[in-house]
C-alpha cells in the first residue's frame, strides 16, 4: 500500500527535510555522549538518506562522520597531518582506515 504525501509544496518538503537532518545530527550527538556508536551511525546512514532524496546538501555535516563506514569523528578514531607533497590536509579514519583530503587554503587568515 502507497501512502499518499501529504506535503505538496516543495519548498515546505525541503523545510522538513532541513529539520529533520537537523534533529538526527542532534541525535547522533546525543548517543555519541552515550557511547552509543550504533545508534550514531545509523542516524548519520538516514541524513544521508534524506538528504539525497530532497537534494539537500550536507555541507554543514561534512566533516562530521566518514564518508566510508558513517563512523563519527572522535578523539579516538581520527588522525590529522599534512601532507607536504600534495599540499593537502589528511584526515584518517582509524575504523576503516579511510584517508580523506582536504587541500590547504592559502590564505588562512583571511
Ligand atoms: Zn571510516
Amino acid at each position: 500500500m502507497r501512502y499518499k504525501t501529504i506535503v505538496k509544496n516543495k519548498k515546505e518538503q525541503s523545510i522538513i527535510a532541513k529539520t529533520r537532518i537537523e534533529l538526527l545530527y542532534a541525535l547522533a550527538l546525543d548517543s555519541l555522549r552515550k557511547k552509543d556508536i550504533v545508534l550514531a551511525r545509523n542516524s548519520i546512514k538516514n541524513m544521508i538518506k534524506i538528504s539525497r532524496k530532497n537534494k539537500i546538501s550536507l555541507k554543514d555535516y561534512n566533516w562530521f562522520f566518514c564518508k566510508k563506514c558513517f563512523e563519527p569523528y572522535g578523539v579516538d578514531t581520527i588522525d590529522i597531518s599534512t601532507n607536504k607533497h600534495t599540499k593537502t590536509l589528511d584526515v584518517l579514519c582509524k575504523n576503516c582506515g579511510y584517508v580523506r583530503r582536504k587541500p590547504l587554503q592559502k590564505n588562512i587568515n583571511s
